[in-house]
């Protein structure tokens, strides 16, 4: 295998660094307490092309790898890990659209995206419970040329900030499962779409919350893939995300370990340096070695999609695995610096509490095991829980 960055993606990720560093950074707690994103920030990224690169040009996008998308959300949420929710949603929903949608709809919503002017959000979710996710009631009845959509959605990520949102809904009968499920993108800013906002313990200026559709008319061209289509062919775009949520949550858990060295150079006690005692020093050399395996897990995921190679086993295993060692690494660093890591001074415990929502987003560790367990032996493994 070839581990080097082509002299673009390290362009990529020098550009997403220093924005990260700069921009970023500098102001991400503030940021944190608020219930909206920055939508200049935003802008910004678009323009500086960190949003969705991985897009067809013919979309806005820039035709790169989906490695490239992963190095950039990696950047961005060492700075920022809110920020990074815009790239990764951009690059999951975009990628839906790209490939599912009518190419009128494309046409006129993906370049918004890429230039960090709208949000895509992904409606999956529904009261009942997100981890039997085929097992959805929001219906959609044929009505004239198009569909007439009834039901909530919850647990949406940007649920009262996104422009538009992806909508899986029942289109045939309840004993289909899976097999009865379609998707329509769904413009939300119209009437018969109200919304609700949670009140999380991290990750607020993403925000989610419910959608509720109220007999809300979809013209048939919102349709995407096949009718009772939807579930099977679009659930593959998540083995895309989870391999970069795996990247996303390595960001935050890095800077706190690159911080946390520099403090133990830094802080004495006992007349010396912390960093020779073995007991503050281990941990930190036990975190890069886990950082340096997950990234490695993370990208080399992201190889086999852009070599069109099986990776669904390798993005669950991204999926549970680096959000719930990000956490771990987090609170060690937190450890690390004392009774001032315990402040809101620094920014340990808003990385914990934002990282530590993935561990549920995308699906649980516990759902991710299972996917792995199907692929190593197949159905069987799963039968009772009618996973896609
Ligand atoms: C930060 C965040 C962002 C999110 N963003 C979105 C979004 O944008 N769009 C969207 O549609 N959804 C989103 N979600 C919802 C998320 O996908 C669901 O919360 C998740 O799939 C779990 O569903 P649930 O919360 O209903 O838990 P449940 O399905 O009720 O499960 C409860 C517990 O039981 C366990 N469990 C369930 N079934 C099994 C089983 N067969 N074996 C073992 N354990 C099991 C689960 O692991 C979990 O611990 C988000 C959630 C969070 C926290």
């Amino acid at each position: 295998m070839d581990y080097a960055l082509s002299e673009q993606q390290q362009a990529f990720r020098e550009t997403a660094m220093r924005f990260a560093k700069e921009k970023l950074a500098p102001h991400y707690q503030k940021r944190a307490s608020e219930d909206r994103i920055d939508r200049a920030l935003m802008k910004e990224m678009g323009a500086l092309g960190l949003i969705a690169p991985d897009l067809p040009e013919q979309y806005g996008g820039l035709g790169e790898s989906s490695v490239t998308a992963g190095i950039i959300i990696e950047q961005i949420a060492y700075g920022d890990f809110n920020a990074s929710y815009v790239p990764l949603l951009a690059s999951l929903m975009g990628g839906m659209l790209a490939q599912h949608a009518s190419p009128d709809i494309a046409q006129e919503w993906l370049p918004k995206v890429t230039a960090g002017e709208a949000i895509i959000g992904l409606g999956l979710t529904e009261p009942r419970g997100g981890s039997d996710a085929a097992n959805l009631i929001l219906r959609a009845e044929k009505s004239g040329n198009g569909y007439r959509l009834n039901g909530e959605k919850t647990s949406i990520s940007f649920s009262d900030q996104c422009e538009a949102a992806v909508i899986f809904a029942r289109t045939g009968k309840v004993e289909d499962g899976a097999r009865g499920v379609s998707a329509f993108f769904v413009d939300l800013n119209q009437n018969g779409v109200t919304r609700t906002h949670f009140d999380d313990i991290g990750t607020k200026p993403v925000g989610r919350g419910s959608i509720f559709l109220d007999d809300l008319f979809v013209p048939a061209e919102c349709l995407m893939a096949e009718e009772n289509k939807g579930f099977s062919k679009i659930m593959t775009g998540f083995d895309f995300s989870r391999a970069l949520i795996g990247l996303e949550c390595l960001g935050p858990a890095q800077a706190s370990v690159d911080e946390s060295w520099h403090y133990t150079t830094e802080r004495n006690a006992f007349e010396r340096p912390i960093a020779q005692f073995q007991g503050v020093s281990f941990p930190l050399a036990e975190a890069e070695t886990q950082l340096t395996m997950m990234r490695q897990l993370c990208y080399f995921t992201l190889s086999l999609r852009d070599r069109r190679l099986p990776h669904t086993a390798e993005a669950a295993m991204c999926k549970w695995y680096v959000p719930k060692v990000a956490c771990e690494i987090i609170h060690q660093c937190l450890l690390t610096h004392g009774h001032y890591g315990y402040t809101t001074d620094l920014p340990f415990h808003q990385r914990y509490l934002d990282v530590m929502g993935l561990q549920i987003g995308d699906g649980t560790a516990q759902i991710q095991k299972l996917v792995i367990a199907r692929e190593k032996v197949g159905r069987v493994a799963v039968q009772y829980a009618r996973q896609p």
